[in-house]
């Protein structure tokens, strides 16, 4: 499949869940996950109209960037070891991955200017999930009240591996509500506005539920043809 047809159904679904929840399209943005997929496949993505593109490691943002360079929204979304974020600072638009404060301190060491951040959050609890559990993120946060090269723009989860629905559409619930606890504590560093949630198999329960950036691999370039 080519990936502007992908895109047309991901919109079209977009646009299904949107009115079943009363949303409208323009507050969904689309990342489009190219960790699996070659560099030629991510410059199709970027012919087709998208903006905003996501890696899970340095090597592999940087390997698109030096093909695509500054055009794109540059989203780095996986786990991030603290020794790599000097690789990605400069790069990395939005980083989804903050989950200690050893990884916000460097970040605050090497960025120059202000990184957006999500603070990624185990909102199902799953053991083998990276993440802060929903209890510490705002203690989490407020802890990073002096880091002036961090802004919280948001949380971040995945979903649990499941093909319950229900179970799934509890998670991405819980993070709504974690959003608009921390967006009522006002704190300077962390404005909270956006939710990243939703992947190939689950965007549509995620925009039904809030989220802002929905994370698409699979669905989107999918294996290269
Ligand atoms: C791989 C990945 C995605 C995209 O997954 P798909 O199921 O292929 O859409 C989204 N978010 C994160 C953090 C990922 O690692």
């Amino acid at each position: 499949m080519k990936v502007a047809d992908n895109l047309n159904n991901i919109k079209n679904k977009i646009e299904e869940a949107c009115e079943m929840c009363g949303r409208t399209p323009e507050e969904i943005k689309i990342v489009a996950v190219t960790k699996y997929v070659s560099t030629e496949r991510a410059a199709e993505a970027l012919e087709a109209g998208i903006t905003d593109f996501g890696e899970n490691r340095d090597e592999g943002l940087l390997a698109k960037y030096e093909h695509l360079g500054d055009k794109p929204v540059w989203h780095f979304i996986g786990t991030l070891q603290t020794r790599k974020v000097k690789n990605i600072i400069g790069i990395a638009d939005y980083i989804h991955s903050l989950d200690r404060v050893s990884l916000a301190e460097e970040i605050q060491k090497r960025a120059h200017t202000p990184v957006k951040c999500f603070v990624q959050v185990n909102a199902s609890g799953e053991e083998s999930k990276h993440g802060i559990s929903p209890d510490e993120a705002l203690y989490f946060i407020k802890e990073l009240s002096g880091f002036d090269n961090i802004i919280i723009e948001g949380l971040m989860t995945m979903a649990p591996l499941t093909e319950e629905e229900g179970i799934i559409r509890s998670a991405f619930r819980k993070l709504k509500k974690l959003q608009q606890e921390i967006q009522a504590a006002g704190l300077k560093n962390a404005p909270c506005r956006e939710l990243s949630m939703g992947m190939s198999n689950d965007f549509m329960i995620a925009i039904e539920e809030g989220a802002t950036f929905i994370r698409i691999g699979t669905a989107l370039v999918g294996e290269d043809s």
